[in-house]
């Protein structure tokens, strides 16, 4: 069997991939590293740019929103103890859930509209030949690496660690505790003294709070400033605080990793280097980008 497109990674960025090309009569296939879709490091913070993107495409967040995801109205930002608060516009929202809810939503739909997946399948080579391409066995006309921000470590050729060097990079926790925080707004406290640097506190649903720390370039102490930021502002703001999920880093894949060098062999979200500098925006680009890459797809196999 010839698939339209392998799709390497079933985060947002492949699912809204093969959701998108699924939706035009292309034949999908998602090659997935992990066994199952688990909790991805990361704020779940889904702005309301990205709720649009969706909305674009006929899905309804609101469906989230019945599974344990709660809406974001406003930003509150500390900076030197002052505190700003910023309110969507009126009739806009972001959501905050966990990973695992919208992975899995998002997987969901790809599968209902005939998309396959192969979990446990590490992809670490693309064969290109005769118009078609070779990934672990399976044959395509395209490919979409959908590897996010590290996985496409495996294409390239550059040193990994130049690479990774030039990402920002953030850790992140999921607690319950006690708290008079609202669910209804994100927490930013600004550390650095770069003006960048934050610590976030976001609620994710179901009584998770997400905390965790963004850093512009990774320093040498990125995990004890965590931990001085979450006794200094947690700390003050929760009781009977309780870990649900340790603290985990990841690169925020705001460098692109991949360089086109065959026609049909595209990247997108993080693995394309689409998020944003500063990372609150890396799910909205992870579906813009799945959505263009698609459409781009289906006119040129037309
Ligand atoms: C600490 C932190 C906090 C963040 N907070 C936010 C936030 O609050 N809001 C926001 O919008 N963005 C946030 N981001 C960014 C957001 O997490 C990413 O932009 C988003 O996950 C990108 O989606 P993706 O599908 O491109 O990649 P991913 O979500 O990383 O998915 C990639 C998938 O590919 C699989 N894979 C990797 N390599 C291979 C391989 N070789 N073969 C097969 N499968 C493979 C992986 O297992 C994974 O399932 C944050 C990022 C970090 C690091």
């Amino acid at each position: 069997m010839i698939y339209d497109a392998i799709i390497i990674g079933g985060g947002p960025s492949g699912a809204v991939s093969a959701f998108c090309l699924q939706q035009t009569g292309r034949k999908c296939l998602i090659l997935e590293k992990k066994t199952h879709i688990a909790e991805k490091t990361c704020g779940g913070f889904l702005s309301s740019g990205g709720i649009k993107a969706l909305q674009s495409i006929g899905l309804d967040v609101k469906e989230l929103l019945d599974m344990g995801a709660v809406p974001i109205h406003k930003f509150i930002y500390t900076r030197n103890g002052e505190k700003q608060i910023h309110p969507y516009a009126s009739r806009e929202y972001g959501l905050g859930l966990t990973r695992h809810l919208l992975n899995n939503w998002l997987l969901d739909y790809a599968i209902k509209f005939g998309a396959e997946i192969q979990f446990n399948t590490w992809v670490k080579s693309i064969v290109h030949k005769d118009n078609l391409f070779q990934v672990n066995g399976y044959t395509s006309s395209n490919v979409i690496i959908a590897s996010g921000a590290n996985g496409a470590n495996n294409f390239v050729n550059q040193d990994k660690h130049t690479i990774l060097n030039k990402q920002s990079f953030g850790l992140s926790a999921q607690i319950t505790g006690v708290t008079s925080l609202s669910t209804d707004n994100v927490y930013f406290y600004i550390t650095g003294e770069n003006g960048f640097d934050y610590f976030w506190i976001i609620p994710n649903g179901n009584n998770i709070w997400n905390i965790g720390i963004w850093f512009q370039k990774v320093p040498k102490d990125a995990v004890s400033q965590f931990w001085f930021y979450k006794e200094k502002i947690v700390g003050s703001l929760f009781s009977e605080i309780e870990f649900r999920r340790k603290l985990k880093g990841a690169y925020c894949g705001n460098y692109t990793l991949f360089k086109q060098t065959s026609s049909g062999c595209y990247a997108v979200g993080d693995a394309g280097g689409f998020n944003s500098f500063t990372t609150g925006a890396g799910l909205r680009a992870a579906i813009t980008s799945a959505i263009d890459v698609s459409m781009e797809i289906h006119k040129n196999n037309n």
